[in-house]
């Protein structure tokens, strides 16, 4: 993975400071000095460096006056707030279109990426976004990448749009549009041609297409593996075509890395994809905060490790976990667990940081999960103290009483009962294998 020395090189400053009690001017000098360095060397632009730094340093002179954390552990947080506001704050999808076709045109330089970042896009966005994509192959420059465009579309079932290399690629843009139109297509994405180098015929050539197809986004594809030349060069494009996203690829690869964490920061044009690898599911929508965490070696699941302590009492959910799995689960349990829930954040947000569930987690209907969770908690609300200690005693006259105050169907409250029932069972089950010493580190 990219930023490994940079990672290696910022946690150790952090993990130095973060052991002081108390900050002084020389440790928190010593501090920002290994920060500027790390910096530095994994290859970040110097002027992001200066900025970076100085934003830090201003930051951390009021952090005495915050009383929470210890000061080491507040300037840790400082410096992790500082490269997510680098990064962009916050994700940004596609700039789809409310009605008609959505136009996205993805630029970049020979080799880095762009024609696989094109496949990848469609694929993720007719998986997970239910669009219906066309590819076409507007590369005539590069050799095969027009074959290369189709084998890629024939493996994710995205159809590719192509009139063979003798027509000019402004032709087959406009040709392709109509076929969208034509075809029911809502997304179109063009791979256009790169060049080893910016020249001035093949701005023009991407300044047509952009005319004629008048793109949602302008999507450039920056390489990792190259160094600071890219901010360069990705400020080139964007002078000349309004670059809309930046798509960073092969952070697989061991680059430094500190080149891709320029240019956002200098174009301020943000980071929409990365790409992670060479096969086609090897791309992920960009998570300004994910990614800092990552580059300093947080990782993610330390940030699910910190919310539940954050967030949960733990001390109250250790002692209702040990009534509920002795078989006592009440629904002011259930209400107390939906609460925790919701204070961590969405339940897909939570499995996406988990290793192994992210998969699990895009299936989540999370809009639905949310409006359920309300609708159970409006309806605990409504009861009584002994109704939610004692649910057997909810018979039709008290079940329309409680749908009335909480603007619900009875069979709204059967369904959560259901639920109730369920879990219950469920709890129990957990703790009868725990005092059977099936699952040890779940007693106590
Ligand atoms: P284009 O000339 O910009 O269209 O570049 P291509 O899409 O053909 O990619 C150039 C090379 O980089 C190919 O061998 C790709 O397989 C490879 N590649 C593209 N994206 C990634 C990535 O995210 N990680 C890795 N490791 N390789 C990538």
């Amino acid at each position: 993975m990219a930023f490994e020395s940079l990672t290696n090189r910022l946690s150790k400053a952090l993990k130095n400071i973060t052991g002081k009690g108390k900050l002084t001017e020389a440790n928190m000098n010593e501090m920002l000095r290994e920060v500027r360095m790390s910096l530095l060397e994994a290859d970040v632009n110097y002027r992001v460096v200066k900025d970076f730094i100085e934003h830090v340093k201003i930051k951390a002179m009021g952090v005495e006056v915050m009383s929470s954390l210890n000061p080491g552990q507040m300037v840790v947080k400082i410096v992790h707030d500082e490269i997510v506001e680098l990064l962009g704050t916050q994700e940004q999808g596609l700039n789809y279109k409310t009605a008609g076709i959505t136009t996205v045109m993805m630029v970049g330089l020979q080799g880095t990426g762009k024609t696989t970042a094109a496949a990848k896009i469609a694929n993720v966005i007719r998986k997970k976004q239910s669009r219906k994509p066309l590819l076409v192959a507007c590369d005539l420059i590069r050799p095969a990448a027009v074959e290369q465009l189709k084998t890629l579309g024939a493996s994710i079932d995205v159809e590719v749009f192509s009139l063979g290399i003798e027509t000019p690629a402004l032709t087959t843009a406009k040709k392709a549009l109509e076929y969208a139109q034509e075809q029911g297509y809502d997304t179109v994405i063009f791979d256009t041609a790169g060049r080893l180098h910016i020249d001035e015929e093949l701005m023009q050539e991407l300044a047509d297409i952009k005319a004629a197809v008048h793109p949602d986004d302008i999507l450039l594809t920056v390489d990792a593996m190259t160094g600071q030349d890219i901010v360069n060069v990705a400020q080139s494009f964007h002078d000349q075509l309004a670059v809309t996203g930046l798509v960073l690829t092969k952070l697989d690869g061991d680059a430094r890395g500190g080149g891709v964490l320029s240019v956002r920061a200098i174009t301020q044009v943000p980071v929409k994809f990365v790409g992670l690898g060479e096969k086609i599911d090897d791309l992920d929508i960009f998570y300004p905060e994910r990614m800092a965490d990552r580059i300093l070696g947080m990782g993610d699941i330390m940030t699910l490790v910190e919310q539940a302590q954050d967030k949960m009492d733990m001390e109250v959910s250790q002692k209702s976990a040990k009534r509920m799995m002795s078989g006592q689960f009440t629904l002011e349990d259930m209400l107390e667990q939906f609460r925790q829930l919701k204070k961590m954040g969405s339940l897909g947000g939570m499995m996406k940081l988990i290793p192994g569930m992210s998969q699990m987690a895009g299936k989540i209907d999370e809009a639905k999960t949310d409006k359920q969770m309300k609708m159970f908690e409006a309806i605990i609300l409504s009861m009584t103290k002994e109704e939610r200690q004692n649910p057997d005693i909810l018979k039709a006259s008290r079940k329309n009483r409680i749908a009335a105050g909480s603007g619900t169907k009875v069979s709204d409250i059967n369904q959560l009962i259901n639920r109730y029932e369920k879990t219950k069972v469920a709890m129990k089950q957990m703790g009868a294998m725990a005092n059977g010493g099936k699952m040890p580190n779940m007693k106590g």
